[in-house]
């Protein structure tokens, strides 16, 4: 990404300390989407950035809730198919699911048994990554239901806490990198 967009990115992300809880600064990217040219320089960038090119995946799979939002945009620009990952309990049988570790508790994700062919290549995307429990545990999702995860695209990585040493040697991107 070139710095002035980069600039420009950042300039509209939305920054809420305490939330959900003390200690965490969100990282609010929906004014990003709410404005017509800060939008259009975040689906180029992702674009332009890809870990992998475009030949080298056949769908992208989006993490719920963030990830929906531009993830189908994607795709569609790169005639691709979209695959939402949900959060459990949403989804009618039969699905497959991944529980991951939280702070405190665990969480899961899940998938329509369908959502994925055998040998099927996918990238995930992902407004944010932190610790990258959920991308890790999406990918472990995606590769138990047959598929191969080739790549990552985020749109901010959050410093400090190593959340792409999760996810081995798989290329990733990421366009912000925030405190
Ligand atoms: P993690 O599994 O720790 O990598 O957390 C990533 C997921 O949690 C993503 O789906 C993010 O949308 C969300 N998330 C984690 N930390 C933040 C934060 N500081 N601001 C906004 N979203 C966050």
């Amino acid at each position: 990404v070139g710095k002035e967009d980069a600039e420009y990115l950042v300039s509209l992300v939305r920054s809420v300390p305490g939330f959900p809880k003390e200690g965490i600064i969100f990282r609010d990217f929906m004014p990003v989407l709410a404005d017509a040219k800060g939008l259009r320089i975040l689906l180029n960038a992702l674009e332009q950035a890809l870990p992998v090119p475009p030949s080298e995946f056949d769908s992208i799979a989006g993490l719920e809730s963030r990830g929906f939002l531009f993830g189908p945009a994607m795709a569609a620009h790169l005639g691709k198919g979209f695959i939402a990952v949900r959060k459990a309990g949403k989804l009618p049988p039969e699905t497959i699911g991944e529980s991951y570790d939280l702070e405190y508790g665990t969480a899961s994700v899940e998938i329509e048994t369908i959502a994925v062919s055998k040998g099927e290549r996918v990238l995930i995307v992902d407004d944010l990554i932190a610790t990258g429990g959920t991308a890790k545990a999406a990918t472990d999702l995606i590769e138990k239901a047959g598929g191969t995860v080739v790549g990552f695209s985020f749109v901010m990585r959050l410093e400090g806490l190593d959340g792409l040493s999760k996810l081995g040697s798989t290329p990733s991107s990421s366009l912000i990198s925030m405190p």
